[in-house]
């Protein structure tokens, strides 16, 4: 439902920085570099209008709590702030944050849509927007409303783009026979496919997306207690792009995912708790390529999943020893 959840206006997105999940970043002068906010707290507005179960109060409070679960998070430094509720659209493109509902029929698939406008020297994120569908119906009711999607599940995956994270690929999803596809699991909040109605597990960040916010918004410690792999993934000798890689803490049990993102095979995974971990690559099978990468091809799907045959240990603080995976076709 949220497949096509990411608008871009006024600049082009490439996700190119190997990195834990995605993070949106613009080429400045040769340089990749990733938007984020640079004053904290962000300031934001709600719009003074609700829907049909949700009054633009109970709107408000759920996405603050939105914004709490990221600014929960121990280990990064963001911040955010409520203004105020406005009469302003989430797209007017007014310098001030606005989140609110929009009445967007034709997007029959989508819930949300988060956009930006950003400073292309700096990488500043100087805007970013938020609609929720009111074409579909929603709840804000604690324990959910079986009939209705979670505002504040949605809600969180959307702000997850809203500080510049992009889509994870942690998920296991079937193709339903009338079309599209219906998820089994996530190991991530910004996995692109929301689950069903009345589902409220997203209101939870999960450790792939704890380490995305860290790594964007890192605090004093964040850098020095957590480690980073890096490596190559081949098939024949050459470089495969597009490859997911999961790194598993057996100890913790979380999951941390990032992907190749050029021609050489070249992945980075950050955020990573010092110890063992296995390391799993695969194709990407869940969801469509083009939520994930933007456009950017060739995206390589025909490998075979595949563990690497050592155990990688991450240090604390730093880079581990570099490896390189080899897949085979399929
Ligand atoms: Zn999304």
């Amino acid at each position: 439902m949220r497949v096509l959840s990411l608008a871009l206006i006024a600049l082009l997105l490439l996700p190119h920085r190997a990195d834990a999940y995605l993070e949106f970043t613009i080429s400045v002068a040769g340089q990749s570099t990733a938007f984020t906010w640079k004053k904290t707290p962000v300031r934001w507005f709600a719009t003074d209008r609700g829907v049909p179960g949700v009054t633009a109060s109970e709107f408000q409070a759920a996405v603050a709590r939105a914004f709490t679960a990221w600014e929960s998070v121990p280990s990064a430094s963001i911040a955010f702030q409520f203004v105020g509720f406005t009469g302003a659209e989430p797209f007017d493109e007014d310098g001030v944050p606005v989140l609110g509902f929009q009445n967007e029929p034709d997007l029959d698939r989508v819930l949300g849509v988060t956009g930006f406008v950003v400073d292309t020297v700096t990488g500043e994120i100087v805007e970013s927007d938020v609609f929720f569908n009111s074409a579909f119906p929603w709840s804000t009711s604690p324990s959910g409303d079986p009939t209705r999607f979670d505002l504040q599940s949605v809600a969180t995956h959307e702000i997850g783009h809203f500080i510049g994270l992009g889509h994870s690929a942690l998920g296991e999803t079937e193709v339903r026979p009338e079309g599209g596809r219906r998820v089994l699991a996530t190991g991530a909040v910004m996995f692109p496919i929301s689950f069903g109605r009345g589902v409220t597990l997203d209101r939870e960040l999960q450790p792939d997306d704890i380490a995305g916010v860290s790594d964007l918004y890192p605090d004093a410690s964040f850098r020095k207690e957590t480690g980073v792999a890096r490596g190559r993934v081949v098939r024949n000798g050459a470089g495969v792009m597009g490859a997911h890689v999961v790194a598993f803490n057996p100890r913790t049990g979380s999951l941390i995912g990032g992907f190749t993102l050029n021609t050489d095979g070249e992945f980075q995974i950050a955020g990573l708790t010092p110890g063992p971990h296995v390391i799993r690559v695969e194709p990407l099978d869940d969801g469509d390529v083009g939520s994930f990468f933007a456009g950017r091809n060739p995206i390589e799907l025909n490998f075979q999943a595949t563990f690497h045959d050592r155990l990688f240990v991450a240090p604390a603080g730093g880079v581990g020893e570099r490896f390189t995976v080899t897949v085979r076709p399929k």
